[in-house]
């Protein structure tokens, strides 16, 4: 298959422009006869399908080798397009709907019969975002039917933030790719099921839990966030590998001068058996390193930076074929539990406390 790319600039974003652009009507077009489209969100680069057909949400586990039980999530454009695929929304998905919708919040309900199995992986409930970014969302309008879009990238490997990583993963496997330039946020967006008694945050992202408590709605979290799952999963994704580079990863935490020093000593060791190092620093610590090739997530002191780069940094470790990669931590609350959780996921849970 021929992968269409179509760009679309900064100064083309403007809803009114948006929705005479040749090519994401196109895009539009493809969606609807039941083919593939990637394209930017907030969050990370998304593969979108017609959700409502099963044949299209097929294609989305092939083009990404995704197993069939995880399920998708449903972008939609407006409130207005929810009631159709939902039973109910519950008081609480209400509340967070008004406070954090269009945005990097999506939100699981008791699914509509319309919605099928193929694309909830078997569930009786759907998993529903509103995307903020003026390019997802116009498509999405456009195309008149809710897309199922997971991150625009092969099955485990990191997620896509720019159009060239979509490129990478997917040119001759989908029919389409806007390219709208690099990703805002960078991590994908917070999932909270608010099916149950109780609203429970089952994925970390740019919505924190701080947040969400902050507007009165009690959210518990679920433990695979913070650990590493065993068992069977509430969101079924949780159970597989994510974000993994090639490269075998280190995650080390404690006090800063000792992780460094850890990290220094460690890299010596294993330089000194040939191997290719790649450590993953912050602004504040990049001086502090003897050896390694060294790549800069972002900033402690703002940590949407890190947040913003972490997927790329892991790309191009793969890119230099490093042997094994060594990584600083970060704190576990507000956007650094998001942080935290994708970085654990991409080592394996291989983490050392000094
Ligand atoms: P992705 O599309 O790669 O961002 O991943 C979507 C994730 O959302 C899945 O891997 C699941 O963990 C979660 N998810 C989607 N639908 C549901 C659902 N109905 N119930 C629970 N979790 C869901
Ligand atoms: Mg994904």
């Amino acid at each position: 298959m021929n992968t269409k790319v179509v760009r679309i600039k900064e100064e083309e974003k403007t809803r009114e422009t948006l929705e005479k652009n040749p090519g994401l009507l196109e895009a539009a077009e493809i969606l609807k006869n039941g083919g593939l489209v990637a394209f930017p969100t907030e969050t990370v680069y998304g593969l979108g399908a017609n959700a409502l057909n099963e044949e299209a949400a097929k294609k989305i586990y092939a083009a990404k080798g995704r197993p069939s039980d995880n399920p998708l999530i449903a972008h939609i454009s407006c409130m207005e397009e929810l009631p159709a695929i939902v039973k109910e929304i519950p008081e609480a998905g209400r509340k967070l709907a008004e406070k954090y919708w269009p945005g990097p919040l999506t939100m699981i309900f008791p699914k509509k019969d319309i919605v099928p199995y193929g694309t909830t992986g078997g569930l009786d409930t759907v998993a529903v975002r509103m995307p903020v970014d003026p390019v997802a969302n116009c498509l999405i309008h456009l195309a008149g039917v809710p897309i199922a879009a997971p991150s625009a990238n092969t099955s485990g490997r990191p997620s896509p933030t720019k159009a060239e990583h979509v490129i990478e993963d997917m040119d001759g496997k989908i029919e389409m790719i806007i390219d709208g330039g690099a990703v805002g946020i960078g991590v994908e967006s917070t999932i909270v099921d608010v099916s149950g008694e109780i609203p429970r945050l089952l994925r970390p992202g740019a919505v924190t839990p701080e947040e969400l408590s902050s507007l009165g709605v009690p959210v518990t979290v679920d433990p695979s966030v913070t650990e590493r799952f065993e068992g069977t999963p509430e969101a079924p994704g949780m159970k597989y590998r994510h974000y993994a580079p090639k490269a075998d990863m280190t995650l080390v935490e404690g006090d800063m001068d000792k992780v460094v020093a850890y990290i220094n000593e460690q890299t010596k060791k294993a330089e000194a058996e040939g191997k290719k190092v790649g450590i993953i620093c912050t602004e504040e610590s990049q001086d502090m390193y003897q050896g390694g090739n060294l790549e800069v997530i972002g900033s402690r002191e703002h940590e949407e930076t890190v947040a913003h780069n972490l997927f790329a940094v892991l790309r191009d470790f793969d890119a230099r074929k490093v042997d094994c990669i060594f990584s600083e931590s970060f704190s576990k609350d507000q956007l650094g539990q998001a942080i935290m959780n994708r970085l654990c996921k991409a080592a394996g849970y291989h983490i050392v406390n000094i």
